[in-house]
């Protein structure tokens, strides 16, 4: 018997601040016909125009994954929920966003696969078809070390390698064999940054919903304590110090090798924008959005 698609049993909604807005936004997941995939449709627009969720839709990456049809028709950070959706297997979804992102909620996917797992998914009177890797596939970015490479095997699995220019994250690892270990190993692991990147993103207003919760923050040079003062200002209501391995107090590691799993957990989300479950194995160095969203566009032109 083969295996057939799935839809979730009933909605599911979150409220909370875009990442990139500051401002509350409710998103809500609803089951879907079989055969239409991940859709997003923004209610708060005329019209309530859809986005498929689909690499050939990815209008920008550069602090998230962002999916549009024009420039005021798009939604952002669409990552940590589409992580959850292949995670649990959600082969189509009608997602209703009042604004243009999806709220980050605590940085990571959990908030989002709690929900979905808890209303559980159903199975659809349509056959599930898998993209099959029967040969290496890659994608390179030669100047910047980065590559994702997809090997043929009988089932999904992911090995991620991240290396940045700080003695803090000079090389780390994280791999999934089995998406069933999705909630427990990796829906948790929260997006992260450097503390010298902040003031650059709050200059750039980058990151108005970004609060000390919803990231981990890394200190890897001395900090003043008028730095430290002039960041406190910048959260109001929060008291901040540096304490341990230059790992800023707002937020305990889960995992050692957070920050390696939250890539992984990104690479999952933006795979899920194939539009099909891959059997393969993929090896992910440097990943980021830009580059996991050009090798799904790849990986789904090889769809026939
Ligand atoms: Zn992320």
């Amino acid at each position: 018997m083969s295996e057939k698609q799935r839809t979730i049993a009933q909605s599911v909604s979150f409220s909370g601040k875009g990442l990139h807005t500051g401002k509350i936004t409710n998103t809500t997941v609803f089951p879907a016909e079989p055969n239409t995939g991940i859709r997003f449709k923004r209610i708060d627009l005329d019209n309530t125009p859809i986005i498929p969720a689909n690499p050939e839709y990815v209008v920008d990456t550069s602090r998230g994954t962002v999916i549009g049809i024009s420039k005021e028709i798009f939604v952002s950070t669409i990552e940590h929920l589409m992580a959850s959706l292949h995670a649990l297997h959600v082969n189509n979804a009608l997602i209703e966003v009042d604004g243009p992102e999806v709220p980050i909620l605590n940085g990571s996917a959990k908030p989002f696969f709690d929900e979905l797992e808890k209303v559980g998914t159903i199975e659809q009177d349509a056959d599930l078809e898998y993209l099959e890797i029967t040969e290496k596939v890659v994608y390179t970015e030669p100047e910047r070390n980065v590559e994702i490479i997809a090997y043929p095997c009988d089932t999904f699995r992911a090995d991620v390698h991240i290396s940045y220019d700080s003695f803090m994250l000079r090389n780390q690892y994280a791999s999934i064999k089995d998406l069933k270990d999705f909630g427990t190993e990796i829906a948790c692991c929260k997006t992260f940054c450097f503390f010298r990147e902040i003031e650059m993103m709050l200059a750039a207003n980058l990151i108005k919903g970004g609060d000390l919760d919803n990231a981990i923050v890394f200190v890897d040079r001395k900090v003043s304590s008028e730095e430290i003062a002039r960041m406190s200002k910048l959260f109001p209501g929060k008291e901040i110090n540096i304490e341990k391995e230059g790992v800023l107090n707002n937020t305990e590691l889960s995992f050692e090798n957070e920050p390696a799993r939250h890539k992984l957990l990104d690479l999952i989300g933006d795979l899920w924008l194939v539009g099909k479950p891959i059997k393969g194995h993929i090896i992910a160095t440097i990943p980021g959005h830009k580059a996991n969203t050009k090798f799904a566009k790849i990986l789904r032109k090889t769809i026939k």
